[in-house]
């Protein structure tokens, strides 16, 4: 017996350049730990046993449909490009039309080495498995696109980091996992060919409506913009905005050292490889724009004359901070109550934002506190809100539609980074009670209630860095 979905494998029918053919490595002894019920019904998984399910999830069983593959791809990380990725430590089982028309590809990932792992062991350790699985989940919640988690599986064998880990697999779920690395492999290797048919694979699947690689790059480029506002809007750190972590569908994925913050920081880097601070939370509009100009630059290979179309492609990628800027203003404007911004609003929201980096406010507790009537306690002088607050009081006039607005968008409970480390703590010691609580809060941040999730870490509690998920 095997889990039967309705798979329907369009990656698996292009040309093998994209790919290469495998099977997951099998695993000596599966145990599923997560199982996400919702996802599996919209996605047509049929009914299975925990057994079944174990053994699917964890690489052990093909379920039927299934074309495994590696993907490859190539990627800027840090800066550097590098000529060739690819699933180090992934495999694509296929894609699933769910019930609502939408085409997802299911992926596991921890799921044994394939020809594109270089030194890694294509394996994943238990903590960042949970890790993804809560704060994508978490995203969903909160209304960002995100990749999504089907699965957690144990997989019996040990993982060896800098410690020995117990081995697990995340079967995840994405829109596609094509990203800008996908463009710029075969543009760096100079295959035309494949470059334009990919250009043409991801305009049907994800823009039908636009047309040709600028037409790709005007849509991809909004996607990213709308994504990464919606970032900033609540308080999240990617961690690891490479080229190669940059989905085409404008779908966050590749949650590795991501966080979100506590205390406003506009600097704040949680990221333990990222020295300098490229990917800090301020910095990601500036790198959203440049992994766009990296894929501009993929794209424009294709044409028959790439440099004249340099202009155009310019442009679009010069219109993405404006872009940026006015999906910030909207969304951070409605979190202070404001349906219908003004320019004037920015400096409005500025000086908030600076006064709870001046005062050490909680990010996510200072918006709902504002919605909620009690945001003065937020700042460690609390005067030094109450003259902000005239100005703002006066800007949005009527109190109860800002309040309605602001309940609506500022969620009470987010993935805070200490919570995070304590289930993994707990999970790996067997208990998963902690995991079964963050996921429900999160299924609605809005209005959970677990006063204790809301409250921020001590300094004792506090988790300032994060490892990357290898
Ligand atoms: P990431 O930083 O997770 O986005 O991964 C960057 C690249 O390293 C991708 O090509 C991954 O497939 C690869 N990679 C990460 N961890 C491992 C691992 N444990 N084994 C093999 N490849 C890996
Ligand atoms: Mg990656």
């Amino acid at each position: 017996m095997t889990i039967h979905a309705p798979f329907d494998n369009t990656y698996a029918r292009l040309p093998q350049a994209f790919y290469t053919k495998l099977s997951p490595t099998p695993v000596r002894a599966p145990k599923l730990v997560a199982y996400n019920e919702p996802l599996g019904q919209l996605l047509g998984f049929s009914h299975a046993s925990a057994e079944e399910r174990a053994a699917v999830f964890s690489g052990v069983t093909l379920p039927e449909g299934a074309t495994p593959l590696a993907q490859l791809y190539a990627g800027h990380q840090f800066g550097s490009f590098n000529p060739q990725l690819g699933d180090g430590r992934a495999i694509l089982l296929g894609e699933v039309v769910g019930s609502d028309g939408k085409r997802r590809d299911i992926q596991l990932k921890g799921s044994g080495p394939t020809p594109y792992s270089r030194m890694g062991d294509g394996r994943a350790w238990l903590g960042p498995v949970l890790r993804e699985y809560v704060v994508s989940e978490a995203m969903h919640s909160l209304g960002i696109p995100t990749t999504r988690a089907l699965a957690a599986t144990l997989t019996g064998e040990e993982v060896l980091r800098d410690s020995v880990l117990p081995g697990a697999v995340l079967t995840r779920v994405a829109a596609s996992h094509l990203r800008v690395g996908t463009f710029q492999v075969f543009a760096h290797r100079g295959q035309i060919s494949e470059l334009r048919q990919l250009t043409d694979y991801a305009l049907a699947r994800h823009y039908p409506e636009a047309d040709g690689p600028m037409g790709l790059l005007r849509a991809v480029c909004s996607a990213q913009a709308d994504l990464i506002a919606a970032w900033m809007s609540v308080g999240f750190i990617h961690g690891v905005m490479n080229t190669d972590n940059c989905a085409i569908s404008g779908e966050t994925i590749d949650y590795g050292p991501c966080a979100f913050m506590d205390d406003y920081h506009a600097d704040t880097v949680f990221s333990s490889i990222d020295r300098t601070g490229r990917y800090a939370y301020s910095n990601q509009p500036r790198i959203a724009v440049w992994n766009m100009a990296q894929f501009a630059t993929a794209l424009l290979q294709q044409l028959d004359d790439p440099e004249a179309a340099v202009p155009e492609a310019t442009k679009i990628v010069h219109a993405m901070p404006s872009q940026i800027e006015a999906a910030w203003l909207r969304r951070f404007a409605a979190k202070i109550g404001i349906a219908d911004p003004q320019k004037d609003d920015t400096a409005l929201i500025e000086d908030l934002l600076a006064l709870m980096q001046a005062q050490g406010a909680d990010f996510t507790n200072t918006f709902a506190a504002l919605g909620e009537g009690g945001a003065r306690d937020q700042f460690l002088d609390p005067k030094a809100f109450d003259a902000w607050e005239q100005t703002w009081l006066a800007r949005i006039g009527e109190r109860d539609a800002a309040q309605a607005l602001m309940v609506q968008v500022n969620p009470r409970v987010i993935p805070r980074n200490h919570r995070i480390e304590a289930m993994i703590a707990a999970a790996v010691a067997g208990d998963y009670a902690p995991f079964e609580r963050l996921m429900q809060a999160f299924a609605d941040p809005f209005g959970a209630s677990d006063s204790d999730l809301m409250r921020p870490p001590l300094a004792s509690e506090k988790v300032p860095a994060t490892f990357c998920g290898t």
